[in-house]
């Protein structure tokens, strides 16, 4: 007899999310048997909903906002991207009842931007929007393929500044404010808030998109974020959304789980089709 195995994504919000969806469409384009479901669950109520999510049979969650650096603390043990990053988007139920953390996220943006999307990070100077769980995440995967310079701001500049020194023996990074970088330029401007989750924009200067830079927005929905609106505004070559970064990470993530890993470049081609028919 073959099992369903159990499987969630926990956020707050969470009505968002498609992760649900692709991870039936890997089950389906893989064969396994699995079911996948999305939970609201705040930060005041994540330790005590993990506990009963594995209790109950669940063999692996994923984690979203603002959920990333609590999982981190939660896990009992954790992968060594995961340790670094200080950020835990996936966690695994391991043959003695323990749970490891891992961490797909930077690996998932850095195939969209680069495979998916050919859009080159060598010697490029990148602006990373955001200091919180997905920043974390990303900016190990992001040094690895040695930009010029990686600059950091963040609404609360503090979080920028300490993930600058936190990362600082991995290359150029440097953290600051939104006004700091008032007359700089970039290639790559990439939005790791969470500000598009309610359709508002960093406080942006208007000139810092260099000459055929391009943006990248994490977030994504069924209609252009409104930093996707602003890349296009300020003649980004390619502005693009998180969906592809989407689809990758959870490929890494059932690959952790299932041992199996799907094909993505159909998946994010369906889910295209499909947000393009929602009215
Ligand atoms: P966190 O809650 O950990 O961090 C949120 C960050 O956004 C903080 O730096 C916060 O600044 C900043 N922020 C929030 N609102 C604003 C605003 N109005 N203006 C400027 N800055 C703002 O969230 P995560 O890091 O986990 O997630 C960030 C985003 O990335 C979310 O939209 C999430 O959906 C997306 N994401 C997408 C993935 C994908 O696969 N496509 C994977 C991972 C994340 P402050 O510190 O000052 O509060």
């Amino acid at each position: 007899m073959t099992t369903t195995d159990h499987y969630a994504v926990f956020g707050h919000p969470i009505n968002h999310s498609k992760s649900p969806r692709i991870h039936q469409l890997f089950a389906e384009q893989t064969q396994q048997k699995i079911t996948y479901d999305a939970q609201d669950v705040p930060a005041d109520h994540f330790e005590q909903a993990i506990r009963s999510f594995f209790k109950q049979g669940g063999k692996g969650l994923n984690c979203t906002v603002p959920l990333k650096e609590l999982a981190w603390q939660q896990a009992d043990s954790l992968s060594q991207r995961a340790k670094f990053s200080k950020a835990v988007n996936t966690l695994v139920l391991q043959e003695d009842g323990s749970i490891l953390g891992d961490n797909t996220d930077g690996l998932g943006l850095v195939a969209d931007l680069t495979i998916n999307h050919s859009i080159a990070l060598l010697n490029s100077r990148i602006l990373l929007l955001g200091a919180g769980g997905a920043s974390r995440g990303i900016i190990s995967p992001l040094m690895e393929k040695s930009p010029k310079q990686l600059v950091i701001v963040n609404r609360t500049v503090d979080k920028a500044i300490t993930l600058s020194h936190e990362f600082s023996q991995l290359g150029d990074i440097y953290g600051c404010s939104y006004d700091d970088i008032k007359n700089d330029q970039f290639d790559l401007i990439i939005n790791a808030t969470s500000a598009s989750l309610s359709g508002e924009l960093p406080p942006l200067p208007d000139n810092i998109l260099a000459q055929k830079g391009c943006c990248y927005d994490l977030a994504y929905g069924n209609k252009p974020t409104t930093f996707v609106n602003w890349g296009l505004a300020h003649n980004a070559e390619k502005s693009l959304d998180g969906l592809g970064m989407l689809v990758e990470q959870a490929a890494e993530a059932f690959y952790i789980w299932r041992k199996i890993r799907p094909e993505t470049r159909q998946i994010i081609d369906l889910l295209n089709s499909e947000r393009k028919n929602i009215k």
